[in-house]
């Protein structure tokens, strides 16, 4: 088991390390600083360390914050893209679906779907077939299984929920999936081994410009509320839904590029409404495709798709999203009779889609890079799924310029297709621990959970659990604040753990506890305490808003 003697690790990615990063963004010139730490943002920092550039990535919240952790948690070719001819998205989101499966197994899970069909629903079921015979071809049969059409007695035997009246059949076949928060953070930390420097809770509050050009970026630290002045050679733009918010702070600002659209989730116990498939159906309102997913203990139903004009920072579920999602639940699982009252918490989230004309569900998911004329690279658009293609393309952009203007060569090629450092699966024997818990601490660390067990080993208390009803230890908190670069309550509730989300009262009755714990790592006292837990009292009071409200 590992030593607690935290001086072992060179360069762990803690709190203290932001603190030294945060030194260097004022001392050091970078080849490239990147604003926004998620999915995309963090992708493009792994691929240009690992060609050798020196690179920062500043994030004015947590790493995942935005929309990287309020994904439907898929790692998937997008079947449903096919019905809008998007054979290329499809194609290269089935290609990046296998290669995070090789290089990151330990996060990127496959997982069974079934799409049941009906008497007088589209697609007729030779339509879908041809479509999933696609699918296959566009995975290049490499997927776990080809895809398999079931009769009705077998779909019923094995989804018994699944409503009987008019089924004429499932095709059954494959997509992975992705704890989104995790695979961020996992993938920020390897670009942190490969010499990036990363901080969270650091905005961009204005671009520095020399003779026309971008050169740098003023940044707040958002802890001390100190502003630096970080220089690089190219900045990118990876700010997600905020992507216009940068391009307006650029000189010549030319309209928006996105069009944020929300999509929200519920979170429901898995013993209301257990399935073993991640099931495809259809809303009886607008006909969209709903996902039934399995997740732990819980079934994420999601989602929606509608425009959104609102607090970028705090996109929340309404009522009437939550009862279309319920209604179309009711609809198909009729048996399971789920009301509002299952529902544990909702989660929403913020697609940066390009902007384009028309209804939201058909706008395209393909991602675009643009350059501006004083040299900010924006990338928006895309998909959790492409993020390592999205990286990799604007690396390539990135390589271009600083040969072409500053003479400044990568050391290496695009190397991100090789394995994901802290994603392989590792045998790890874990003892001193129940069953679940153990199963969720292997699954979250890998090899690293000989650091959550030798924290609870070492100090009992953190071997409770954070809530009772839920597997997280104590124990995690240290690890999240010492190993993962979590600086706030919120970072460990939300994105380190899913507590807020899993936990009837968001965790708040231990929120304090919590944050006791993190203290003294973090210089908190009481008053800064006594913020953490208001913090996050709100974030949680956001996912169950749609409750008291009216139509
Ligand atoms: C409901 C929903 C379900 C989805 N499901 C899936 C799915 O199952 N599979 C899939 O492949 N894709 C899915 N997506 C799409 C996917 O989640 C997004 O494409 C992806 O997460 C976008 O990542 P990003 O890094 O571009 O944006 P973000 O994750 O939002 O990151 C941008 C970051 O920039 C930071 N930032 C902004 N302004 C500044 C500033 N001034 N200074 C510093 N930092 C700044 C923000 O804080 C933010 O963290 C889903 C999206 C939604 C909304």
């Amino acid at each position: 088991m590992a030593s607690v003697d935290e001086t072992s690790l060179s360069r762990p990615f803690s709190a203290a390390i932001r603190q030294e990063n945060v030194e260097r963004l004022a001392r050091e010139e970078f080849d490239l600083l990147i604003v926004g730490g998620g999915i995309t943002g963090v992708a493009v920092a792994r691929d240009a360390s690992l060609r050798g550039f020196h690179t920062a990535l500043v994030e004015k919240d947590d790493f995942g914050s935005g929309t990287s952790s309020r994904s439907s948690r898929l790692i998937h070719g997008g079947i449903r893209y096919l019905e809008y001819y998007q054979f290329k998205l499809v194609f290269e989101a089935c290609n990046e679906r296998r290669v995070m499966r090789k290089i990151a197994p330990r996060l990127v899970r496959p997982l069974p779907f079934l799409y049941p069909l009906y008497r007088g629903q589209k697609p007729a079921p030779w339509k879908l077939r041809a479509g999933l015979m696609l699918y296959d071809a566009l995975g290049l049969f490499r997927n776990v299984q080809r895809h398999r059409w079931l009769h009705p007695p077998e779909v019923q035997r094995r989804e018994p929920l699944v409503a009987g009246r008019g089924l004429l059949g499932a095709a059954r076949f494959y997509d992975a999936q992705v704890d989104d928060a995790r695979l961020t953070l996992m993938t920020a930390k390897a670009a942190h081994l490969h010499g990036a420097v990363m901080v969270n809770h650091a905005r961009v509050v204005g671009l520095m410009r020399a003779g026309g050009r971008v050169v740098g970026a003023h940044v707040v630290d958002e802890l001390s509320e100190r502003e630096i002045e970080v220089r690089a050679k190219v900045v990118v733009n990876a700010a997600g839904v905020w992507v216009d918010r940068m391009r307006e702070m650029d000189e010549r600002y030319e309209g928006p590029m996105t069009r944020p659209t929300k999509g929200i989730h519920l979170v429901i116990p898995r013993a209301r409404l257990s399935s073993q498939h991640a099931v495809v159906f259809d809303s009886p309102r607008d006909r969209r495709h709903i996902f039934l997913i399995p997740w732990g203990d819980f079934s994420l139903i999601g989602t929606t798709d509608t425009d959104y004009q609102g607090d970028l920072n705090n996109p929340a579920a309404s009522l009437d999203d939550v009862e279309y999602l319920l209604e179309a639940v009711q609809h198909t699982f009729p048996g399971a009779q789920i009301k509002h009252d299952d529902i544990i918490s909702t989660f929403a989230g913020l697609r940066p889609l390009i902007f384009a004309p028309g209804g939201t569900y058909a706008l395209s998911r393909e991602h675009e890079i643009v350059e501006s004329p004083s040299g900010l690279i924006t990338i928006a658009g895309g998909k959790l799924t492409t993020h390592r293609l999205m990286g990799e393309q604007l690396t390539d952009r990135v390589q271009k310029r600083l040969a072409e203007e500053f003479g400044i060569h990568a050391r290496s090629e695009c190397r991100t297709k090789e394995p994901l450092e802290g994603a392989q699966i590792e045998r790890v024997r874990v003892s001193g621990v129940d069953e679940p818990v153990g199963k969720h601490l292997v699954e979250s660390y890998g090899g690293d959970v000989t650091w959550v067990l030798a924290y609870a080993e070492e100090n009992p208390s953190l071997g409770e659990h954070i809530v009772p009803t839920l597997p997280y230890l104590m124990a995690e908190a240290l690890y999240a604040v010492q190993h993962e670069m979590a600086l706030s309550l919120c970072d460990v509730l939300i994105r380190r753990t899913h507590v807020i989300y899993e936990a009837r009262d968001g965790g708040l009755k231990r929120a304090r506890a919590v944050a006791e714990l993190m203290a003294p790592r973090l210089g908190w006292d009481e008053a800064e305490i006594e913020r953490q837990v208001a913090d996050y009292a709100a974030q949680m009071a956001l996912t169950q808003q749609w409750r008291g409200k009216t139509r």
